[in-house]
């Protein structure tokens, strides 16, 4: 199939992380949807029903000796082709504050989250060429403090992480971007306090929350040939929520005190 939205993508190899579910889901279904040849994966064991037709493979991406394997195996598959794509959606959440969050659960979250990306690259950058894209998946979390202290700074964590990549695959032709979402209707958030919810839809210009295939669309976008010269960006899609950065709040009081 070819894809007038997102040029280029039809048969490209991609690997998309976290994709049992939510964002990782509606970004492989919309990829393989424009023709890519999408390798789902995911801690789960089994795919979720509605990612029928797409190869799935079970991977943690905090498990360095998974990584090395799906290399192997891709390597082996792909001969001279390079792979195209690598979408590193994958995250947990952990809502402790500064105060409370034990060590434990703060490696972990910079486990998933931080160290996943960064074995992913370590991985699979070696398999890509001239023309391949990396998207990492940071959070609004990432531009300002929110207080779920670990998920914060390993979201901050992965801009540094994208630039630095960014920077030392450029000469390859391999694009490095970071996509920030904002409140996103996904299990994830599904978890979060209500006060959360409220106050961010208070704070969103946009006044709703986001759906995955809002995010889905702008990550397939910076993996085809229509952003061929976007590498380095962070790009978020969050209703204006950073943005805006709690001056809405002020022009909402100011309008109606
Ligand atoms: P989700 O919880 O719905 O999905 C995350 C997926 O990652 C799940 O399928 C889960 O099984 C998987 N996963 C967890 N640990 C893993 C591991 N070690 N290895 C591989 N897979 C693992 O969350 P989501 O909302 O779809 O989040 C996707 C990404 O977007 C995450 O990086 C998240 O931090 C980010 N994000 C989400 C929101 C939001 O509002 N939903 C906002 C900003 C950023």
């Amino acid at each position: 199939m070819t894809s007038a939205a997102y040029p280029g993508l039809e048969s490209r190899t991609i690997v998309v992380t976290g994709a049992g579910g939510g964002q990782g889901a509606a970004e492989a279904r919309l990829l393989a949807e424009s023709g890519a040849r999408v390798i789902a994966t995911d801690v789960t064991d089994a795919p979720p029903r509605d990612l029928a037709g797409v190869e799935y493979r079970r991977l943690d991406v905090a498990d360095e000796t998974a990584w090395a394997a799906l290399a192997r195996d891709l390597a082996d598959r792909l001969g001279d082709e390079p792979l195209r794509g690598l979408v590193n959606n994958a995250g947990i959440t952990h809502r402790a504050r500064l105060g409370a969050v034990d060590r434990a659960a703060w490696d972990r979250v910079l486990a998933v989250d931080l160290t996943g990306p960064l074995l992913g690259i370590q991985a699979l950058a070696p398999l890509m060429g001239a023309g391949s894209s990396i998207v990492n998946i940071g959070s609004s979390a990432a531009l300002n403090g929110h207080y779920p202290v670990a998920y914060t700074a390993s979201k901050w964590g992965l801009r540094g992480l994208t630039h630095a990549a960014a920077t030392e695959l450029g000469p390859r032709g391999v694009r490095v971007n970071v996509v920030h979402p904002g409140f996103i209707e996904t299990p994830m958030t599904a978890s979060a306090p209500d006060a959360m919810r409220a106050a961010q839809l208070a704070l969103t210009p946009l006044e709703r929350t986001g759906e995955s295939d809002e995010v889905a669309r702008v990550v397939a976008f910076l993996l085809s040939d229509a952003a061929s010269y976007v590498s380095g960006a962070e790009i978020p899609v969050d209703g204006g929520f950073t943005s805006s950065a709690g001056a809405k709040y002020m022009s909402d009081r100011v309008a109606a005190p």
